[in-house]
């Protein structure tokens, strides 16, 4: 468990107490007022004090407020069986928080504050979510400063947030509202309210809400668009946008061999060796040692062949000619270059590592024309 830091990081001094500590607060206060009422009880029974001096509502410990209390019969008030009733009005638990009173005493309690996480070696970013019961998504989400949405931007020893529910992590900025964002995030401005963490009274002015500029809220279900972090879409007609891409980018392209109407594995390794196709890993990670050849999926021309700004590393852009386009991530080396024909099963450079990458493997997508990126396994199997 060493390697699952817990704390609240950033939140500094608006975290909730851990339960444990709340805990410790109640027994400690138990103890004493426990102690203090046997002394006066003893006290009473001596007959040293005068029973009408005794008050409870001023005993040590006691809830000032507590005007019930105070009109009792101190006779029966101090007595030992009365103690359960004690706490159950709320008497032990005078300094702690009347949202959190109900909860005190349930050890597994949900999770309500942010805690960090040092990656360690190994970890994927599905490992990571699984072990604290969240979406990959949510892991993303809360960590656009370390991450940016880049799955393959993991590395041992980054420190990550870990948000107490699946959603979005939002810091909020001078002139927000809560109801701009609750929009931004496809929430309810309730959601945000509701969520005891963000410490915010149902009362407040959603417009003008007490918060700070920099204060980190919560958004339990909070969802947002990943910000592109993918190669754009190349093909033989527009290279140029290649240009965004990165060094690799091509020139013009003349006419080559159209794809086949059908793909082929691209590389020898034959399973996953990391991400599968999602929402923000548009290709599948195919596992392969450094040096491994790969293989034109289908025929067509090399509209990129070089260093990507996107995290590839070195890749390899094929443009199939009929609206699909196949992509080539983290090569060692390229063995191709702009405009050259590519014809289905030539080898095109080999396995590598280079990029956002932690392990050689094959990063490898299919790209079409009319439905963007789409899932590797529908079109290719090995
Ligand atoms: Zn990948």
């Amino acid at each position: 468990m060493k390697n699952e830091a817990s704390g609240s990081g950033s939140r500094g001094s608006r975290a909730p107490k851990s339960s444990t500590t709340r805990r410790n607060r109640v027994l400690g206060t138990f103890g004493v007022l426990g102690l203090a009422v046997g002394v006066f009880s003893g006290l009473l029974v001596s007959g040293v004090l005068p029973s009408g001096l005794f008050d409870p509502a001023t005993a040590p410990g006691a809830h000032p407020g507590d005007s019930s209390r105070s009109r009792a019969d101190p006779a029966t008030a101090i007595g030992v069986d009365d103690l359960p009733a004690f706490y159950g009005n709320g008497y032990f638990a005078a300094g702690i928080s009347r949202r959190a009173n109900p909860i005190t005493l349930i050890p597994d309690r949900p999770r309500q504050e942010i805690v960090r996480y040092a990656v360690q070696r190994g970890d994927t970013l599905f490992g990571i979510a699984e072990r604290f019961g969240l979406q990959p998504e949510t892991l993303l989400w809360g960590n656009y400063d370390t991450l940016k949405d880049d799955p393959h931007s993991l590395r041992p020893g980054q420190e990550l947030n870990i948000l107490p529910v699946d959603g979005t992590y939002y810091h909020w900025n001078s002139g927000d509202t809560l109801g701009a964002v609750a929009g931004f995030l496809g929430v309810s401005v309730e959601d945000i309210l509701d969520w005891p963490g963000n410490d915010l009274a149902h009362n407040v002015d959603p417009s003008d809400p007490p918060l700070e500029p920099g204060a980190e809220l919560v958004i339990p279900g909070g969802r947002r668009e990943f910000v592109t972090w993918r190669a754009p879409r190349i093909t033989r007609a527009n290279p140029a946008v290649a240009r965004l891409a990165g060094p690799g980018a091509c020139g013009s392209i003349y006419d080559g061999p159209i794809g086949e109407g059908y793909f082929i594995w691209p590389t020898t390794g034959r399973s996953l060796s990391g991400y599968d196709y999602t929402d923000f890993h548009p290709g599948i990670d195919i596992e392969g040692g450094e040096g491994n050849p790969i293989f034109a999926s289908a025929s067509g021309v090399i509209v990129y062949s070089g260093w990507s700004d996107y995290g590839y590393g070195l890749m390899v852009v094929v443009d199939h000619g009929d609206g699909w386009q196949t992509l080539y991530a983290h090569m060692s080396q390229v063995n191709v270059v702009c405009g050259q024909a590519a014809f289905q099963g030539n080898v095109i450079g080999l396995v590598g590592s280079t990029g956002n990458s932690t392990g050689p493997h094959l990063h490898f997508e299919v790209e079409s024309d009319l439905y963007g990126k789409v899932n590797p396994w529908d079109y290719v199997s090995p």
